[in-house]
């Protein structure tokens, strides 16, 4: 059984942690839920911290000649610099974190799909945006993930996003740790996961972690977390996926029957045709690397990104599309 590091990441405090809404609502996320016992939760209120309070008039995204501005509409108080000023001390706080999940759709902590509304209008909404918490964390941490409990709804936003921040929490302690054999052994069991997401940060993050120039770990460990950000910048296609899963199909060709790689095949031609998830086929690759007893493919979290409990989240099937990502 695998262990896995446990990610650090900032949450929306309203995100079943607090009744901090405008109204004293707290927010049911089984996503948040499901990673509380595998994940260090910072939970935070942008709106609380800044003095608004609880119960509070709700604030709003208004588009002003000089900008998008942050309003409590039925008070008319701009809360924007305060909310700016926070946003600044609390990043320079954050030491170590590994991603963000934060409310969809707030004014504050929305990192995309939040109302624009027109200044003075009577709610005309002009556009979307994000939070003014939630830009100005991107604008700091742009290589880390951040979703909100919404799309995450979504089986492979989820997926991808849980890849990233059990991958980064994981690197983040052999960074610590600051041995460059435990790097080695980071890069080799995470080989074909990198592979899916990228070949091209694969070959760099190999030709790093080989170190031919005999630089010192920290170098090391800097170039290589840069280049694994951008691996993992963007979810893998799933005909990279099918590479993979032909690759790993290549170590057991010796020892399948015809019948059995002909069954292996079929499901991967579901899966290319989007009728069933990769889960089939990794399942049977799993069943094969216990069979021919396979130590490299044991070890290649490409098989379990994340705790295989995670997997188990109940998702929006509306939202399932591949092309989710896209705008
Ligand atoms: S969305 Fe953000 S600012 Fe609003 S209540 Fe939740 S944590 Fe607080």
């Amino acid at each position: 059984m695998r262990a896995f590091a446990r990610p650090r990441v900032v949450v929306s405090r309203c995100l079943g942690f607090d009744h901090c809404r405008w109204n004293g609502d707290m927010i049911t996320s089984e996503v948040v839920r499901m990673l509380a016992p595998h994940v260090d939760f910072l939970p935070v209120c942008a709106e609380v911290e800044i003095g608004l309070g609880v119960p509070r008039k709700p604030v709003r995204t208004v588009r002003e000649q000089d900008g998008e501005r942050l309003v409590q509409h039925e008070t008319g108080l701009d809360v924007t610099g305060r909310m700016k000023r926070f946003a600044a001390s609390f990043a320079a706080t954050l030491r170590e974190i590994d991603g963000f999940l934060l409310k969809s759709r707030s004014p504050s902590c929305g990192i995309r799909d939040v109302k624009v509304y027109r200044a003075g209008g009577a709610g005309d909404v002009m556009g979307k945006t994000a939070g003014v918490f939630a830009a100005a964390m991107a604008r700091q941490f742009p290589h880390l993930p951040a979703e909100d409990e919404g799309r995450l709804r979504n089986r492979r936003i989820r997926e991808h996003y849980l890849t990233r921040i059990f991958t980064l929490a994981a690197f983040r302690e052999v960074r610590a740790g600051g041995d460059m054999q435990d790097l080695a052994t980071f890069h080799t069991r995470n080989k074909l996961l990198l592979m899916a997401y990228s070949q091209k940060e694969l070959r760099e993050l190999g030709r790093i972690t080989a170190n031919p120039e005999k630089r010192e770990f920290p170098e090391v460990a800097g170039e290589y977390g840069d280049h694994l950000n951008a691996a993992l910048s963007r979810a893998p296609r799933y005909t990279a996926n099918i590479n993979v899963l032909l690759h790993a199909l290549g170590r057991f060709r010796g020892g399948l029957s015809p019948a059995e790689k002909t069954f292996f095949l079929d499901t991967l031609e579901q899966y290319r045709q989007d009728r069933v998830t990769i889960c089939p086929n990794l399942t049977i690759l799993r069943g094969w690397i216990v069979r021919f007893d396979d130590d490299y493919l044991r070890e290649q979290t490409f098989f379990s990104p994340f705790p295989a409990e995670l997997m188990g989240v109940s998702e929006d099937l509306s939202h399932n599309q591949r092309d989710y990502w896209e705008k």
